[in-house]
């Protein structure tokens, strides 16, 4: 698999203590990959890193096909060359319809110019309609995003940055208080984009990785501890001692 994003030897110190400890992997084009690890193990500093909220200390960032370094990118510079981020509470405009909020997403991704494609324009609906139905929000494309419940939110906040067609998706907690069909269907939505983008999901609930059916990396004290399917880093002793404690 051609690699997306590639962490190499990156450390990140916070007042003597290092959340990010010469951390180092790849991700794949069209992978889904999911990031476990107990509290504090660095995986909220790892996507800030990424996204250039944060600069590491040391090591390298490279993205996309020209390995281009993300160290040198501003924030901005770095959301549009492709990497969107989901973050556990969904921000959604609530005051506005799931079209509405769908729509926005699109003429955001089209830059100062959205004006002239309009969000009128048949091609914006079609695109909504299409985004919608990924995200299984067909059925309420006329509701207030504020009356959807906390799974739809979630949904449909993911369905807003797929309107922006990212090449790499960081998304938090997804499942983080939603019943087991929500999870399900959230499985679906994140299996479903990871086949024309890179997926990476960071989470605490075992079960739902185990059913995002991916490759897993388990962070301990900002390094990768073990990599591979749930069953093998479930299995792997090191993982048992730091994350499952026992
Ligand atoms: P996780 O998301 O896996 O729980 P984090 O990346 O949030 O882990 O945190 C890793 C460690 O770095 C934690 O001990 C946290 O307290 C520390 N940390 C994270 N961000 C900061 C910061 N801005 N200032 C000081 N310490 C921080």
């Amino acid at each position: 698999m051609s690699t997306l994003l590639e962490v190499s030897g990156v450390s990140k110190t916070f007042d003597g203590f290092k959340a990010i400890n010469n951390l180092s992997f790849r991700i794949g084009r069209r992978e889904l990959r999911a990031v476990i690890g107990p509290n504090g193990a660095g995986k909220t500093t790892f996507m800030d890193i990424v996204t250039g909220k944060t600069r590491p200390d040391s090591g390298t960032v490279l993205y996309g096909d020209k390995g281009q370094s993300l160290l040198a990118m501003s924030e901005s510079r770095i959301a549009q060359a492709g990497i969107g981020r989901k973050f556990q509470r969904p921000t959604v405009f609530e005051d506005q319809t799931v079209r509405e909020n769908l729509t926005m997403a699109l003429d955001g991704s089209r830059g100062p110019f959205a004006v002239l494609w309009s969000r009128a324009t048949r091609e914006a609906a079609h695109r909504v309609a299409e985004l919608a139905g990924e995200i299984g929000l067909d059925g309420t494309l006329d509701r207030k995003a504020g009356e959807l419940s906390h799974g739809q939110k979630q949904w449909l906040e993911i369905g807003m940055l797929l309107a922006q067609n990212p090449k790499l998706l960081l998304v938090d907690e997804p499942a983080a208080g939603m019943t087991p069909a929500e999870r399900e269907h959230t499985t679906d939505i994140l299996v479903e984009a990871a086949k024309t983008r890179a997926v990476v999901v960071v989470e605490h609930d075992m079960e739902f990785v185990r059913r995002l059916n991916c490759k897993v990396t388990v962070l301990h004290e900002g390094s990768v501890l073990a990599e591979g399917s749930i069953d093998h880093v479930t299995a792997d002793e090191k993982v048992i001692e730091v994350y499952l404690g026992r």
